[in-house]
């Protein structure tokens, strides 16, 4: 089985149709660990896209802020702006259906699928601090995970830790071989918001038959997904980030 892993697509259609065009014929499903919607001015078409590509997926912390407004206490002013508008211009239909997507972790067949981490769905695991103890609550491997928007993340092999190897700017990808018996905690990265200053969308396809691990970048219309978030009347600082890819 050739998963495709998603992260973080945030309403930005353009990078998504990016990222699906470039992994055509790559993959036989599709995962993805939350933040369906926010800070892009596209969450209807990204969403209806979701509603029958996705076969494994969890919430983030924006696609709950939707239903959920106790959430946005911990939201920046221009994260809480988007996630209103997105509410308002969302169906009845698709609130229900954010509303429905389960919280992680989810534990699949070989692979798990968390939004921050496997003991807190909001926690950002960024840093190697961040992800001390973290393999212990590890059910399976390799576990995917978001929310930082930074592609990477780390194996544990005999009590070590250490980071995982990612595509240099400008390298389409890296293509690592798991071990068997070696925890991995991999984030794919963002798909619509990538804050590694690499703006091109991030995203990584797992092949557990061969146990391939492709983390993956490729280049989309920025130009194109920040005219929407301006015309839409969002923050243009939402519009300028993309350019930067932080
Ligand atoms: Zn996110």
């Amino acid at each position: 089985m050739r998963r495709l892993i998603l992260s973080d697509i945030h309403g930005n259609l353009e990078a998504l149709e990016a990222v699906m065009r470039d992994a055509q014929g790559l993959y036989d499903e599709v995962a993805c660990c939350g933040d369906i919607v926010g800070y892009g001015a596209s969450p209807r078409e990204v969403i209806r896209w979701a509603r029958t590509a996705l076969t494994s997926v969890i919430r983030g912390n924006h696609d709950r802020a939707v239903w959920e407004p106790g959430v946005l206490d911990s939201f920046t002013p221009s994260a809480r702006i988007a996630v209103a508008w997105c509410a308002q211009v969302l169906s009845a239909g698709d609130r229900e259906w954010l509303r429905g997507l389960r919280a992680g972790p989810f534990w699949g067949d070989g692979f798990g699928l968390v939004h921050g981490s496997p003991d807190d769905e909001d926690a950002y695991l960024e840093y190697n601090m961040d992800v001390r103890g973290v393999d212990r609550l590890l059910r399976r491997s390799p576990c995917f995970l978001g929310h930082t928007h930074i592609q990477g993340g780390w194996k544990w092999h005999s009590g070590r830790m250490q980071q995982m190897p990612i595509p240099l700017p400008g390298e389409p990808e890296r293509v690592v071989t798991l071990v068997a018996d070696v925890l991995y905690l991999i984030n794919p990265g963002s798909v619509g918001q990538p804050r590694d200053h690499d703006p091109r969308a991030a995203y990584a396809i797992w092949d557990d038959t061969g146990r391939l691990l492709t983390y993956r970048r490729v280049e989309y219309d920025i130009e194109s997904a920040q005219r929407r978030i301006v015309d839409a009347g969002l923050p243009q600082s939402l519009a300028t980030r993309l350019a930067v890819g932080r």
